[in-house]
């Protein structure tokens, strides 16, 4: 047997198997020694039949007494029946419609069963448990491998027992010197002991192997991508006679001293000639803008170019209004540019960013496009940092010569993952909101609640204030019993005779977009019924009521953001979320939201509701998927492969020695087509 071998050279694998293995991307013997378990069973501490008690998860060894093959009464089901003892008693064990499993017991051999039990009519029952031969196995620790339909885990077990011979042939790719000084174990004692676990302890060691592996695979793929190693040192140095108070005083408010703060970090950054990597986290309604603001500012008046990225359209636009009329008091030009311009008045755009008359430049993702050239590109800021991938800011990045970067997010980053994302990054949280703000009156609703909550915004209206209506649906779908915004639009409009109700979403073509914005903005429209396009950042002060339907599709932090979007002027304001159904966990969100207007604390709740799986999971931020290491989890591991990962990098930034060979595989293998590595 040879690594690069098929599986279906294993006996037991046909076509059938192997295409399900292909599912799992299993398709030579190496892949199968690489599927890793996700998880593992401790049958170690066997009981005794009388200590089991109902309803617990048990191991047991007992021996077969008696075999009953049985049929339902009922239907043509197939009833396997065991009876089984020790010396301290005897109980049932139950396989239904277990044809496959009929030779397989014998009267008087031993076997372990590991299963939950049962009480029934005073009987205990193991149903449908698991089992092995209590001569082969002395239920140690079983690997549970993630598997999927047509592949079962006694299947999966045994053909990892077949290729353990082939450990030894696998190629470690870390040297020996290596291994020892960052004292790790073999990558030969880390397979064996990742797939069949003696104990604990060993466990533990060819995981922290496996998971380092992974994330020195990962954190040397990134740095490379980033070809940030070299350049840390030198960046941009702003000067420091660039007086930013003159800005500063030329605003219409006074900073929060979270602001003021912030800003001090971020001037000592801008100043010092290091490239600057900081993200500024601030709940909704903090006043990141501002900060983007000032620290634009800075790069202007040091003889700089700065460009602001925002996620939608809308947001983007919304941000070049509000900062284009700031700084043309300071006679300051900014420029815009969306994918959706026209085509001469793009390339009169790129023409200015190119010759530096546009001083600052705000936009979609447009801005990353190759057509885009900087004249003097000295920083570069992001706008609601969660929506954009790994490879949206290194083009951005790119478009100078290490520009300083400012990220800023309302969702806060675990602490893992902002290592991953950004290398060394500095943080500054503005954790104060600016004076005058009411807490936001929030009430979770059923559905039978809803024609009062609209009879509320109808009162908010008449006195003269304005309403979103958020869905998380356009259409009406067939699949799920949702009400959708084009409906929702229409019943309203039929509602509100007197007021103007307009309908925006994602779909939408541009133009159509921002014009139904801009007259909400200026208050000709009364009511919006939106998708969750105005998720993020739109700035209405004078809507007091946000109505949320179907509640109960939105996670947490969305729901905050969206209840972000009212609050923002001088008046009450109101959020209204209508949960349908009766899921536990859309009644907790509801509570949560009631409770708090913490970001960070619903944040955290949000990550206990769902897991960080589905919260970070790493494809939305533009990575590759990880097999064994979580990066919500793994801190301690990412810190000691990113160390390593500078090592190796420092000694060998293309890899080109022998030694990084294999290492070089493993990241082409990682990252596929995912980033384009200048290794
Ligand atoms: P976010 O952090 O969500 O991006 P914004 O920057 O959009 O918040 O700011 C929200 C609102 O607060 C804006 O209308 C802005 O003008 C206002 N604002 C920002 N800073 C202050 C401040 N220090 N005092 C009063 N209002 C402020
Ligand atoms: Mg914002």
């Amino acid at each position: 047997m040879q690594l690069n071998d098929k599986v279906t050279l294993l006996k037991g694998i046909g076509p059938k198997k192997s295409e399900a293995l292909e599912k799992l991307n299993i398709n030579t013997l190496e892949d199968l020694i690489f599927f890793l378990p996700r998880d593992y069973e401790d049958r170690r501490n066997q009981i005794k039949i009388h200590d089991i008690k109902d309803d617990a998860a048990v191991v047991v060894k007992a021996e077969v007494k008696l075999i009953v093959n049985d049929r339902y009464k009922y239907g043509r089901k197939q009833l396997l029946k065991l009876l089984v003892s020790d010396d301290t008693g005897m109980i049932e064990v139950v396989f239904f419609n277990a044809r496959y499993l009929q030779n397989t017991f014998k009267i008087g051999e031993s076997y372990i069963f590991y299963g939950k039990a049962k009480e029934n009519f005073g009987k205990i029952q193991l149903i449908h448990p698991d089992f092995s031969k209590g001569s082969e196995e002395n239920g140690g620790i079983l690997p549970v491998y993630p598997l999927t339909k047509g592949i079962t885990q006694r299947e999966m077990r045994s053909w990892q027992d077949k290729v353990r011979n082939l450990y030894s042939k696998v190629e470690d790719f870390l040297g020996e010197d290596f291994i020892k000084s960052n004292r790790l174990c073999s990558l030969e004692y880390a397979l064996n002991n990742i797939h069949f676990p003696q104990e604990k302890q060993k466990l533990l060691e060819a995981k922290y192997r496996l998971i380092f592996d992974e994330l020195l695979v990962l954190q040397v793929g990134l740095f490379a991508a980033r070809k940030n190693i070299k350049e840390e040192e030198n960046g941009i140095a702003f000067s420091c006679k660039a007086d930013i108070s003159k800005y500063i005083n030329s605003m219409p408010y006074t900073l929060t001293g979270a602001q003021k703060r912030c800003i001090k970090e971020i001037e000592k950054d801008l100043e010092c000639g290091k490239v600057m990597n900081r993200l500024v986290q601030g709940d909704v309604g903090s006043g990141k803008t501002a900060v983007a603001e000032i620290a634009m500012y800075k790069a202007v008046k040091s003889g700089y170019q700065a460009v602001l990225m925002a996620p939608t359209e809308i947001l983007a636009r919304q941000h070049f209004e509000s900062i284009s009329r700031a700084f043309k008091y300071h006679g300051i030009e900014v420029g815009f540019l969306t994918g959706s311009m026209k085509a001469a008045d793009k390339r009169a755009t790129l023409e200015k960013i190119k010759e530096g008359s546009f001083q600052i430049i705000i936009g979609t993702h447009a801005v990353i496009q190759p057509d885009v050239e900087f004249k003097r590109l000295g920083l570069v800021i992001t706008d609601e940092q969660h929506r954009f991938g790994v490879r949206q800011r290194v083009k951005l990045k790119e478009k100078g010569r290490n520009p300083n970067v400012l990220v800023m997010t309302a969702t806060p980053i675990p602490r893992t993952l902002s290592v991953v994302l950004y290398g060394d990054l500095d943080v500054s949280v503005i954790d104060e909101l600016p004076p005058g703000r009411q807490k936001i009156s929030t009430r979770s609703i059923g559905y039978e609640k809803r024609d009062n909550c609209y009879d509320f915004v109808e009162k908010q209206l008449a006195d003269g204030r304005q309403a979103y209506v958020v869905t998380p649906l356009i259409e009406e779908s067939d699949v799920m019993d949702l009400r959708s915004a084009h409906k929702v639009a229409e019943e309203l409009s039929k509602r509100f005779k007197e007021y103007n109700v307009a309908l925006i979403h994602g779909a939408m073509r541009q133009e159509d977009k921002d014009r139904i914005m801009e007259e909400f903005y200026h208050g000709l429209i009364d009511v919006l019924v939106a998708t969750v396009v105005i998720e993020v950042g739109i700035n209405v002060p004078n809507s007091t009521v946000i109505v949320v339907e179907n509640a109960e599709r939105f996670g947490l932090a969305q729901l905050h953001q969206l209840r972000g979007r009212v609050g923002r002027g001088p008046h009450k304001s109101y959020c209204f979320l209508i949960f349908e159904g009766d899921s536990e966990i859309a009644r907790k969100r509801g509570e949560i939201m009631e409770a708090s207007s913490d970001g960070f604390f619903i944040a955290e709740e949000d990550l206990k509701l769902r897991g960080p799986g589905e919260i970070f999971g790493t494809r939305q931020h533009g990575l590759p998927d990880l097999n064994i290491s979580d990066l919500s989890r793994h801190l301690k591991i990412m810190e000691h492969a990113k160390k390593e990962a500078k090592v190796i990098l420092e000694k060998d930034p293309v890899l080109e020695s022998d030694e990084n060979k294999g290492l070089k595989r493993k990241i082409t293998k990682l990252f596929g087509e995912n980033l384009t590595l200048d290794l």
